[in-house]
């Protein structure tokens, strides 16, 4: 099993294009013309979408004992 993280999108360089929403497998992240919004519960931590954005604007966090 992978580290459970958090996924944290920087504001200040998404620019809410999509891409990261879909190329997630769970749907854990949406992206409207207004924000970006993740679930916490639908994501299985495999980190595609911080490999996905062109602009780096996401990370992860340690959900390490928050579960
Ligand atoms: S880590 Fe995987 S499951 Fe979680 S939000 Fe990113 S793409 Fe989706
Ligand atoms: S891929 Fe990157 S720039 Fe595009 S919506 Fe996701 S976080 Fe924002």
């Amino acid at each position: 099993m992978p580290e459970k993280i958090r996924i944290i999108v920087n504001e200040d360089r998404c620019y809410l294009c999509g891409g990261c929403a879909g190329v997630c497998p769970t749907l854990a992240i949406r992206v409207s013309s207004s924000k970006w919004e993740f679930f916490q519960d639908k994501c299985i931590s495999c980190r595609i979408c911080i490999n996905a954005c062109p602009v780096g604007a996401l990370s992860a966090e340690p959900l390490e004992g928050e579960l």
